[in-house]
């Protein structure tokens, strides 16, 4: 599980503003074929925005510092992992969506032979294909629904496919089929904001299969008929896609031979390298065990691997294989990611994960969902070398994992903390948010506590949150599979609501996380930010269905608060106000709202606990799903006005071998690309086995 960056993004920095340097003006300027920066030049920091008045996406460029303090042992791991990430990066593209890896390819091949087209053809082409490869598709990576190009037109990309065939571009034609044709067949899936407009509809009521088309299961198959065909072990794999056989559903593992088993030999090919490398027994237990389950798509071979991954406590940590389950409706299969990592500072996060008992012992839920003894779960700061598939460009901030709940509650789970995306933020969008969004008796307090607070709710979400509680000892089968497609939002809001409840305990001052004076201060200042910045992204919606699990949560939490509770009436000292015509957040009084953040915590652990599906369901659909269309339209017109981003992705350092012959005698790591000189090398990279393809 994880918590994403947008949390943060109201107030993420462009990275130039802080170490002077200066980013490009104009990407779409640039030349076609990928340049990388001059020598000398760093790419960190803002890099460039996206859409109307820049509003769609801040492109940003993450450093990761102390890489060469490294030793050589841990540099040479590092890369080969580094490699392992790159080789599955397409895989996620493909689960997306059936067609998202053809469009791809498609808009990078006309990108590639663009240089004779007209200028604006060139940019609108480069423009979609920048959402692309951000989104791995044509579907919004948080929304889960379909965007159209901003500029691009059907005419454009037919002269542009047809130019570019001609200059060349291979465009992988299937037999039978001419580019007019391809082209034809692709144009509702890239043009047509109504056609199989959802990637992932989770919604009460709606058959969530027929209407989600991520490349999970066969487009448009009914609920009805996957119950009825498909077993029950494969409604249970996290590794499987279910296609269709002479109208029978039929499950396909993915592993070496199988589903994406291209890409697994490439990824296999890297991790093999790994093992002798690896710091502990631990890891390399782990990443043994993980090259036999991409062989046999054995699953049983992956919670192996999840086990020794939790326990080894390494500096050079990585990501690899199908994690997390928020792209599929049902909530079970994974998405493929993969990072590289390294630990930098730990020491508060040490800290709070060794008092992970005390928290225990204090929850605000009965005894018996408690669990006897907290195994201080590994807590680790590190710097990101790379993210892929589902976890870059756009990124999580933290994640707690594995996800099998057996697993946490046996031998517990790791949380990592993503330090330099984390704190990747820009203090000039910081003051124009507070300016424009929050109430004037809240602002200078957030101004002065907003970092901190947040900062303690993404450590407390993460290492004291995800891994706590128990199921009732009566409870026949996993919280997750019993509750369906609500767990996910339960299980983000949980953890949310752990941190919003922590945050006033006098442990958290003797720790050092700051001093007692300031605690209450830094807990509004983290309540409001919470509230408000659930409100502010609103700006998102199309609609008004919350459908992304953590702001299911979110909304949850405001909406609860706000209308007093499920009886309704109660005073939780939270409201939501109008002032000349805007809607603002306000805390009228922190302990009330307190005592409700342990009211609905106490009632989503017993959902949990108890495997309740009926009353998560309930809960989620009362105040976790529909907005107030007012507060929306109101907060989309403030923003517009303020030019803010609505999303960020990153483009991250890249690892350079030094060869001596074919050994790697130093690793350098480099922050010389934009977001399509880097994106295009994971392309072309993509089943690459030699050490250096770039010669
Ligand atoms: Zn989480």
């Amino acid at each position: 599980m994880r918590a994403p960056v947008w949390t943060c993004l109201l107030f993420l920095i462009a990275g130039c503003l802080s170490c002077g340097q200066k980013p490009q003006e104009n990407v779409s300027d640039q030349p076609a074929q990928p340049q990388p920066a001059p020598s000398g030049q760093s790419y960190v920091g803002e890099l460039e925005r996206l859409g109307r008045d820049g509003q769609d996406i801040l492109v940003l460029g993450v450093d990761a510092k102390g890489f060469e303090r490294l030793s050589l042992r841990q540099k040479q791991l590092a890369y080969y992992l580094y490699r392992a990430a790159i080789a599955g990066n397409d895989v996620f593209t493909d689960q997306t969506h059936r067609y998202a890896l053809e469009i791809k390819g498609l808009l990078e091949q006309i990108h590639l032979h663009s240089q004779d087209l007209p200028q604006a053809t060139r940019n609108a082409v480069h423009d979609y294909l920048k959402y692309l490869w951000i989104n791995h598709g044509q579907y919004g990576s948080e929304s889960h629904v379909k965007y159209v190009p901003n500029d691009l037109t059907f005419e454009m990309l037919g002269q542009a496919a047809e130019q570019a065939a001609r200059g060349g571009a291979n465009f992988d034609l299937v037999a039978g089929e001419t580019l007019e044709q391809k082209l034809r067949r692709l144009r509702p899936h890239i043009f047509d904001a109504a056609f199989e407009p959802l990637q992932t509809n989770q919604k009460k009521g709606d058959d969530i299969l027929a209407t989600s088309f991520v490349n999970l299961y066969p487009p448009r198959i009914s609920q009805e008929m996957f119950d009825k065909q498909v077993s029950d072990e494969m409604k249970g794999r996290l590794n499987v896609r279910f296609d269709l056989d002479g109208g029978k559903i039929t499950p396909r593992l993915y592993r070496i031979g199988g589903v994406y088993g291209k890409y697994l030999e490439t990824i296999s090919h890297w991790l093999k390298l790994a093992v002798p490398l690896a710091e502990s027994e631990e890891q390399k237990k782990g990443l043994e065990a993980l090259l036999e389950y991409f062989r046999t798509g054995d699953e049983n071979k992956f919670r192996e691997y999840s086990i020794h991954w939790l326990k080894s406590n390494t500096t050079i940590d990585y990501l690899n294989g199908f994690i997390e389950q928020y792209y599929d409706p049902r909530g079970v299969i994974g998405q493929f990611e993969a990072n590289v990592s390294y630990v930098s500072d730990s020491s508060l996060i040490s800290r709070l994960a060794a008092n992970a008992d005390y928290f225990e012992k204090r929850m605000p839920w009965p005894d018996k969902y408690k669990r006897d003894r907290v195994t201080p779960p590994v807590a680790n700061v590190v710097q990101v070398i790379v993210e892929t598939g589902d976890s870059g460009p756009t990124s999580p901030v933290a994640y707690n994992l594995p996800n099998y709940e057996d697993i946490r509650r046996d031998a517990g789970s790791k949380n990592i903390i993503l330090f330099n995306v984390e704190a990747a933020q820009s203090a000039r969008i910081k003051e124009q948010t507070i300016q424009e969004f929050y109430l004037p008796k809240h602002q200078d307090n957030y101004r002065k506590y907003g970092d901190l607070g947040r900062q303690w709710e993404v450590y407390m979400h993460e290492v004291i949150g995800h891994g706590s509680g128990k199921p009732d000892g009566a409870l026949k089968a996993d919280p997750r599979t019993l509750i369906g497609r609500a767990y996910s939002a339960l299980e983000e809001c949980r953890a949310d609501l752990i941190a919003l409840y922590h945050i006033l305990d006098p442990k958290l001052a003797e720790i050092g996380a700051f001093s007692a004076a300031e605690q209450r201060r830094v807990a509004e200042a983290q309540y409001i930010g919470y509230l408000q910045g659930n409100m502010n992204r609103y700006r998102s919606l199309q609609d008004d269905i919350v459908r992304e699990a953590h702001r299911k949560g979110r909304e949850l939490v405001l909406r609860y608060l706000v209308e007093g509770g499920e009886t309704g009436g109660k005073d939780f000292g939270v409201k939501v106000v109008q002032v000349n015509g805007n809607y603002y957040a306000e805390i009228t009084d922190l302990d009330k709202a307190h005592q409700g953040v342990a009211e609905i915590l106490n009632r989503l652990q017993t959902i949990k606990s108890s495997g309740d599906a009926d009353g998560a369901t309930r809960l989620f659909d009362r105040f976790g799903t529909r907005i107030n269309v007012a507060w929306r339209d109101n907060i989309k017109q403030r923003a517009a006005k303020v030019k803010i981003p609505r999303e960020a992705a990153f483009v991250f350092p890249q690892l350079v071998p030094v060869l001596k012959g074919d050994e790697i005698v130093d690793v350098l790591l480099e922050t010389r690309e934009d977001l399509t000189v880097q994106q295009l090398r994971f392309s072309r990279w993509q089943f690459n086995t030699e050490l250096w393809p770039e010669k």
